[in-house]
């Protein structure tokens, strides 16, 4: 991190948490799974459906997991009968994948269903490097029987391609994000613009497969690129969707509705959201600077 990140940080540890947590509300969707179906009303209002992701810490123990289950089966309860769009994003390692994978994929399984009651569909998040196979083999083990279970493929991983040209082989659509883990040489590409030539690589084979794509990203140039592929795959609208995370390039979210390209908004929400985001703002100055600048 950059001198100015960790002068940007260090403004974080001394402003009052009220002040912070005004500033922060403009990238949460509140506590409670009411004011996360709020959010995605107005949302919905303005032409965009949502993604409703509960937020939460990885489970160490099983009981842990069971609550953030039911946290989840709440919102499949919250959006039943009702004529919202919504999806909900799940992470495996809340459901215990860390110390049972087994578990995290009964849980996995259980939420599907009430997802599909409620005519929901589920997308896997996907997390560090060490769990996408036990995460590609829960979303296809749900699929048998579940296909409103989809995966997420990270940009950034060398492994990415194998694992793309194995999901379009069974049909599998999914979510393509650049990857938050920082994975190291390892596993990942590390220069910008090879991420962004494989995220484009990634959109542009479920594009050709005729698979629907989520196109996760606030990157411009990716935006760009994907509006070109798109036009020359010749597909329509309903083929792809940007998604973006509430709060975060809401002008060109607004410019790319006005043109006809979908575009789903992920709504982080809980009641632990407020010092997750803390966190997760610490590992980024550039959103503590928009932070900031929006406290009046
Ligand atoms: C809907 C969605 C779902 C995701 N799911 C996953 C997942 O399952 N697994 C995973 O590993 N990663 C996931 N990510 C995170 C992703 O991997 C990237 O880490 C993140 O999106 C930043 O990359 P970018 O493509 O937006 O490009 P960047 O080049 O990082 O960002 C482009 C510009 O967007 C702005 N920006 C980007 N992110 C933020 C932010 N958080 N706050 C404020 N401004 C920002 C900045 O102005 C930046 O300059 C998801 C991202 C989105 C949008």
């Amino acid at each position: 991190m950059t001198a100015a990140g960790r002068a940007l940080n260090g403004v974080l540890d001394v402003l009052p948490a009220s002040v912070i947590r005004r500033a922060a509300r403009r990238y949460l969707g509140g506590a409670t799974v009411g004011e996360a179906v709020a959010v995605a009303r107005s949302l919905a209002a303005a032409g965009m459906p949502a993604t409703l992701a509960v937020v939460g810490e990885a489970a160490a123990t099983p009981e842990y997991a069971g609550r953030h289950l039911r946290e989840l089966l709440a919102v499949t309860d919250a959006v039943s009968g009702t004529d919202l769009d919504v999806r909900l994003g799940v992470k495996l390692t809340g459901l215990g994948l860390a110390f049972d994978p087994q578990l995290a994929s009964t849980h996995l399984c259980s939420i599907a269903e009430a997802a599909a009651a409620a005519g929901c569909v589920v997308e896997v998040d996907m997390e560090q490097a060490r769990y996408v196979d036990q995460t590609l083999d829960a979303v296809r083990a749900a699929r048998r029987t579940l296909p409103n279970v989809q995966a997420v493929v990270q940009a950034e991983l060398y492994r990415t391609a194998a694992d793309v040209r194995a999901l379009i082989a069974d049909r599998i659509p999914a979510r393509v994000v650049k990857g938050a883990y920082k994975e190291g040489p390892a596993h990942a590409y590390g220069r910008p613009e090879v991420i962004r030539d494989s995220y484009l690589d990634v959109v542009g084979q479920f594009l050709k497969a005729g698979l629907h794509v989520g196109v996760a990203t606030h990157d411009e140039y990716l935006i760009f690129h994907v509006q070109r592929l798109a036009e020359q795959a010749g597909v329509s609208a309903d083929a792809y969707e940007f998604q973006m995370l509430k709060g975060i390039k809401e002008q060109l979210r607004a410019a790319l509705v006005g043109s006809g390209h979908p575009v789903r908004v992920t709504v982080n929400f809980g009641a632990d959201a407020h010092k997750w985001s803390l966190r997760r703002l610490k590992e980024n100055p550039e959103i503590v600077r928009h932070m900031l600048t929006s406290i009046r």
